[in-house]
């Protein structure tokens, strides 16, 4: 089992916003996942093999294969069921997921399908150049809302040990099952949901090489982790 991710959220916190690779190439590791598009253009889900983003202006459509992701987690879906999650409001979503999950030493996915209230979604608008900082895109993202929606969280659980190459804890994105809302999940309430967990052995790191701006960029900062925890929360 294993999860593949391009590129690192540390990469977007100076700016570095290009896209590094095709959503083609990215669907060879994966068929399920979460990313974003070059310019931090909108939040992607990835389910059974379909790119789908989230704009700014909260319009949902399928992504084509050769447009470009700074950063994507995708996976070949193998999930386990565990079990209903019902009536569990935001305050205690992530700590009712971390229960279930095998360790809090291990980089899992994680799928809710079901009814969500109160369910409120992010996305960041298109950065041009010269890309601003990732705290500086917090003036330039749109917030949803819907009451009740039925649909899929879909995200990944990573390690704190790991800040910096991901968001520590959890990072979860929503799709509707209308494919009409979604985005980066800021709250919600579920009602009435299955979940799904998939744990990895292995973690596919692949970083772009290839990319002047990234193999330029000083990385060390100790602001690099705070500033994600501030973006990806
Ligand atoms: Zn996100």
């Amino acid at each position: 089992m294993q999860l593949f991710q391009h590129g690192t959220l540390a990469n977007l916190v100076p700016g570095l916003f290009n896209g590094t690779l095709s959503i083609h190439e990215l669907l060879q590791h994966g068929d399920t996942g979460i990313g974003t598009l070059t310019g931090l253009d909108g939040e992607l889900i990835i389910l059974q093999g379909t790119v789908y983003q989230v704009n700014a202006q909260g319009v949902v459509r399928i992504v084509e294969a050769d447009e470009m992701v700074p950063f994507a987690n995708v996976h070949f879906a193998d999930f386990t069921a565990a079990g209903a999650v019902d009536q569990v409001t935001d305050a205690q979503l992530r700590d009712t997921l971390a229960h279930k999950l095998v360790s809090l030493n291990v980089f899992s996915s994680v799928t809710l399908t079901g009814t969500f209230a109160n369910v409120t979604t992010r996305a960041v608008a298109a950065q041009t150049r010269p890309y601003p900082s990732l705290k500086a895109t917090a003036a330039a993202q749109s917030v949803f809302t819907r009451d009740t929606v039925t649909g899929t969280i879909i995200g990944y659980y990573s390690p704190k040990l790991f800040a910096g190459a991901a968001a520590p804890g959890f990072h979860l994105h929503f799709l509707s099952d209308d494919h009409q809302f979604g985005g980066h999940l800021l709250h919600a309430d579920v009602l009435k949901a299955d979940l799904q967990l998939q744990a990895f052995e292995n973690l596919d790191l692949h970083l772009p090489i290839n990319e002047p701006e990234f193999l330029k960029l000083d990385l060390d900062s100790d602001e690099i982790v705070s500033d994600i925890e501030l973006a990806e929360k």
